[in-house]
């Protein structure tokens, strides 16, 4: 009765990890990349294993060239149909033209970029899986770094229960925002922290400060 549950387990350790509920998105978020020109893209994902986050992540899919053609191709061909848009909705039909309207840069970005990134944590010491999708359950391939125990793929009742909004092609989607290079665009300080006192804003700024370091030297 309970929602379906993709989770992950070690045979050696008692390591789990829950990777998804069944169900309904109850948000409707989108991950895009910002440009400086304006333009964004679609962020493509992996579910891969993270060695700083230490588990399975939503990593960078680095699309080839044909695949960025291809997906342009699709939206193209969904915009041009009028009973398409009248499924898609007007916040879609809007995020499908701009993603449209920045195809070069998306094309030109895909053939530059290489390596990709933890959309978490911003890694780039990443290993594949193997397994990725809800019908391939069993071993991952890579072994569980922590403890060298096998790590699987498994699906079992949780008893967990969600209730999601029902889906409305009129819900404006929210933009989870990275920047070309694959690091996720933090809201601003100021609106993640408005009630801190003097010292504290000081201390939050200096490790931003050290952490925007780290990554540009990096
Ligand atoms: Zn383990
Ligand atoms: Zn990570």
């Amino acid at each position: 009765m309970g929602d379906s549950c993709g989770y992950i387990a070690c045979d050696k350790c008692d390591f789990r990890q829950t990777l998804w509920v069944s169900g309904k998105r109850d948000t409707f978020a989108e991950s895009i990349y910002c440009f400086d020109n304006g333009h964004i893209s679609p962020v493509f994902k992996n579910k891969w294993w993270c060695h700083r986050c230490e588990s399975v992540k939503d990593v960078e899919q680095i699309p080839s060239n044909g695949d960025v053609q291809n997906h342009l191709a699709d939206i193209y061909t969904s915009l041009s149909d009028d009973k398409a848009r009248r499924f898609l909705g007007r916040p879609t039909i809007e995020y499908y033209q701009r993603i449209l309207a920045g195809s070069e840069t998306w094309t030109q970005w895909a053939r530059a970029r290489k390596d990709p990134r933890c959309l978490t944590c911003g890694s780039q010491e990443l290993t594949p899986i193997g397994l990725m999708n809800r019908n391939t359950m069993g071993r991952l391939d890579v072994a569980h770094p922590n403890c060298g125990g096998n790590l699987y793929l498994g699906e079992r009742e949780m008893g967990i229960r969600a209730s999601h909004p029902r889906k409305n092609n009129t819900t404006p989607i929210e933009y989870v925002r990275f920047a070309p290079d694959g690091l996720p665009i933090k809201e601003s300080a100021a609106e993640e922290k408005p009630s801190s006192s003097g010292p504290s804003v000081f201390a939050w700024l200096a490790v931003i400060a050290a952490i925007a370091l780290f990554y540009f030297a990096s």
